[in-house]
């Protein structure tokens, strides 16, 4: 798995979905997010109206999905879920819209890749609930106006920044979703090994969750491949030992970082000296686009100390130079 999930095949969706906690107390970590959302969902009951649309944005594998699920049941509705790129023309959300009953929750996944047109046609959805669609075309073609329930939207996005204006300002719940620290992901560890009935200790368990990126998709995706060792290699059980060897064996980084953050921290250290440098530069280095690397890679890389963000750009740390096994450099105070 890479940072960026693409690589989840259809059977991982599947187990994702198994995996997926149910109600807000069953999600871990994510505190902030929980509490505040917890009140807002409980006070739109309270009144009877739908809760404000959601926007959640955040890295990828982190609960975006499963956060929509959860409001969908907690606010006692259905969720319709789509994404950006499937939303090609209007009708395919009018569509959408016009299926959903009072309250229901619409799932928009990567909207920040809706075309422009679909999106101007969401903003009179959003606002008054209605919607103007065009039927027939040529000399026949009349413009109709549609009433809609009201209903939530929920957008996820990995690129807040490429959300425009207009879209976020008609977003009255806005979360950001961080990486996860370890405790959490042992704790989500072991409610996933309790779901797939398989017996983890508490240092296996810490080794998974250490090794997951923060992320709790990784994290959900290593113990399938780590029982599958205990079940083959040991005694069925999850313990440090067979935790290590079934991770190195799938050659999982030692602190979870996967091939682009192994190679930024590379470049910054071979091709810009360990830094200072600028976030432009560091994407042309590595072939991938900046705010990608701001937005996905760079949080978790800040986050675990590989790197530190400074007025003058981005600079690696002496941990980044001991993980890739260089020497660090004589004049290096990091
Ligand atoms: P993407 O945007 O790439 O689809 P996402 O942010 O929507 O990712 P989810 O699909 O919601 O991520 O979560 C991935 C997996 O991680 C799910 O199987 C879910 O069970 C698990 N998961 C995510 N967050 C939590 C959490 N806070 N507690 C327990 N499990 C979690």
């Amino acid at each position: 798995l890479d940072a960026t999930g693409e690589s989840a095949s259809a059977e991982e969706k599947q187990i994702d979905k198994a995996l997926r906690p149910e109600s807000l107390n069953d999600f871990s970590g994510q505190e902030k997010l929980v509490e505040n959302l917890s009140i807002f969902i409980a006070a739109a009951n309270m009144r009877g109206d739908s809760l404000d649309h959601v926007i959640l944005h955040g890295p990828p594998g982190l609960g975006k999905t499963t956060l929509a699920y959860i409001i969908s049941t907690e606010m006692g509705c259905e969720l319709k879920s789509t994404s950006g790129p499937v939303l090609e023309k209007p009708g395919d959300l009018a569509g959408l819209l016009t299926n959903l009953n009072p309250g229901d929750v619409l799932f928009i996944d990567e909207i920040h890749r809706l075309n422009t047109v679909v999106e101007e046609y969401l903003y009179s959805a959003m606002e008054d609930f209605k919607i103007d669609i065009m039927i027939e075309s040529g000399p026949s073609a009349k413009n109709i106006q549609i009433s809609l329930h009201p209903f939530t939207l929920v957008g996820a996005t990995t690129r807040m920044g490429l959300i425009s204006a207009p879209m976020r300002a008609r977003f009255g719940i806005n979360f950001h979703l961080d990486y996860y620290d370890h405790d959490t992901l042992q704790r989500i560890v072991k409610r996933s090994a309790g779901l797939l009935q398989v017996e983890v200790d508490e240092k296996g368990s810490r080794e998974i969750a250490r090794r997951s990126r923060g992320t709790p998709r990784i994290a959900n995706a290593l113990l399938r491949r780590v029982r599958d060792f205990a079940q083959i290699k040991g005694s069925g059980k999850i313990d440090l030992a067979i935790a290590r060897y079934a991770l190195d064996a799938l050659q999982v980084d030692d602190h979870g970082l996967d091939e682009m953050d192994n190679k930024i921290l590379s470049a910054i250290i071979d091709k810009f000296q360990g830094g200072p440098v600028g976030i432009g530069s560091i994407g042309t280095a590595v072939g991938e686009e900046a705010g990608t690397i701001e937005e996905v890679y760079e949080p978790y890389l800040i986050m675990e100390g590989f790197i530190q963000r400074t007025s003058r750009g981005r600079i690696v740390m002496e941990k980044a130079y001991e993980h890739l096994g260089k020497p660090i450099p004589q004049q290096h105070s990091g």
